[in-house]
C-alpha cells in the first residue's frame, strides 16, 4: 500500500505536521517509515484512525503513557480503558467537589464575627439548642483474630472508630483516637469548625506517626465525628463507616477508600464480585506511620432530635447486612443496647475480624 508523506497524512488526518512530529517525539504515533537519507516521515493509510484517536485522547486530557497503551489495544479493550480513566477523573473530581461543597456549606452557615449593621441578637435555633449526645462504644476481638487492633470511643463530643493494621496496628488505632479526646475536655479551638477538623486530622496523623514510626505497613483507618453543639463534623479516612438512621431510613454517609470500592465506581466490578474479591480489604487511603496524611473526607451534619449515628469498623459492615444493621439500630432502645446487639450480630456471622461500633443519639433534653 502506498505510503503518505507527512503533508498528505496531515491533511487526511486533519492534524498539523507539527502535531504529527510532536506525536512522534512523544512516541504516541510513530511514522511507518523514516527515510534514512532525508529523514522524511512516511505514514501508512491505516494509521489515520490511530492519529485521530490520539488527537481525541489528548483533548480528553489523558496522560501520555495511558494514550500509548490505549492506542495499542483492540477497540473493546481500549473502550474499557477509556471508561476506567474517566471514572478515575470523576472520582478525583468528586473528592474536590465534596471539599468545595463542604466549604460552601460551612461558609454559608457562618455568621460574620463583626457585623457592620447593628442587629438584635437572634435567639439560638430552637431545634438544636437543647440537643445532647447519648452514646455508647464497644469493641470486640471477634472469633478469629488473636488480638484486637480496633479502637472505639465515645465521649461528650467525640465519637471515633479506628481500625489498625500491620504489626503496630493496635497502638496506631489507639493513638489516632487518643489524639481526639482532648476535644471532650477542652473548649473547642478558636476559629470554628475548620480549625477543629484540621486539628483533629493533624493530631491523629502525628500521633500515628509517633507510634508507628517507619514500621512498614502499619497504620489505621479513622472515622470520627465531633459534636459542636449544633452540628456533627465528620472526618473520614479508610474503610470504617458512618451511618445515619433518620426517620426510619439508614444512610451510609461515608465512602470506603478501598481498591474494591474504586473498581465498583469505575464499573470494573459488580457488587456481587466485590463481596468475594481477594483484595477487598486493600485500602487506598489510611493514616500511615511513614507517609503524609491523605486528604480526608469532611462532612458537616445538622443535628436533628431523634437522629441515631453509627460508626463501625469493617468487622461489622463486611459480615452484617445493611438491612440487619438498620433493623438492629431501629429496635435498640438506647445506644448501649444497640452496640451490644450489633457486635452480637457480627459474632453470629463468625466475626472473622475485630468488630467495633459506636452508637450516638441526638436527644432533645428539653423534652426529657
Ligand atoms: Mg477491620
Amino acid at each position: 500500500m502506498e505510503m503518505l508523506t507527512i503533508g498528505a497524512f496531515a491533511r487526511a488526518s486533519r492534524l498539523s505536521p507539527k502535531a504529527l512530529r510532536l506525536y512522534d517525539e512523544l512516541e504516541l504515533l510513530r511514522p511507518a517509515r523514516v527515510d534514512p537519507e532525508t529523514g522524511y516521515r512516511y505514514y501508512a493509510p491505516e494509521q489515520l484512525e490511530q492519529a485521530r484517536l490520539v488527537a481525541w485522547l489528548r483533548r480528553l486530557g489523558m496522560p501520555l503513557a495511558d494514550i500509548r497503551e490505549v492506542r495499542a489495544l483492540e477497540p473493546a479493550a481500549a473502550a474499557r480503558e477509556i471508561r476506567a480513566f474517566w471514572a478515575r477523573i470523576e472520582s478525583e473530581t468528586a473528592t474536590r467537589r465534596d471539599l468545595a461543597a463542604f466549604l460552601v456549606d460551612h461558609l454559608s452557615r457562618t455568621v460574620p464575627a463583626v457585623q457592620t449593621v447593628p442587629t438584635v441578637p437572634t435567639a439560638p435555633r430552637k431545634d438544636t439548642t437543647m440537643l445532647e449526645l447519648r452514646y455508647s462504644a464497644l469493641s470486640d476481638t471477634g472469633l478469629v483474630r488473636p488480638a484486637n487492633q480496633d479502637t472505639a470511643y465515645a465521649g461528650t463530643r467525640v465519637l471515633a472508630v479506628a481500625d489498625g493494621f500491620g504489626s503496630g496496628g493496635a497502638p496506631a488505632s489507639s493513638a489516632a483516637v487518643e489524639a481526639l479526646k482532648f476535644l471532650d475536655h477542652e473548649p473547642l479551638p478558636a476559629g470554628g469548625v475548620l480549625n477543629l477538623l484540621e486539628d483533629a486530622v493533624q493530631g491523629a496523623t502525628q500521633a500515628v506517626q509517633e507510634v508507628a514510626g517507619s514500621t512498614a505497613e502499619t497504620g489505621t483507618t479513622l472515622t470520627a465525628m465531633v459534636w459542636t453543639g449544633s452540628q456533627l463534623a465528620l472526618v473520614h479516612i479508610g474503610d470504617s463507616r458512618a451511618y445515619l438512621l433518620r426517620d426510619g431510613d439508614l444512610f451510609q454517609i461515608t465512602h470506603d477508600h478501598t481498591m474494591v470500592q474504586s473498581m465498583l465506581d469505575e464499573g470494573r466490578l459488580t457488587p456481587e464480585e466485590a463481596t468475594t474479591h481477594p483484595q477487598r480489604t486493600l485500602l487506598l487511603k489510611a493514616l500511615l506511620g511513614n507517609e503524609p496524611s491523605p486528604v480526608p473526607d469532611l462532612r458537616l451534619h445538622d443535628a436533628l432530635a431523634g437522629d441515631r449515628y453509627l460508626l463501625c469498623s469493617d468487622g461489622l459492615s463486611a459480615v452484617v447486612s445493611e438491612n440487619t444493621i438498620k433493623e438492629t439500630l431501629t429496635a435498640a432502645p438506647a445506644p448501649a443496647e444497640a452496640v451490644r446487639a450489633l457486635v452480637a450480630s457480627a459474632n453470629d456471622s463468625g466475626s472473622p475480624d475485630n468488630v467495633s461500633c459506636v452508637v450516638a443519639d441526638l436527644v432533645n433534653t428539653e423534652a426529657q
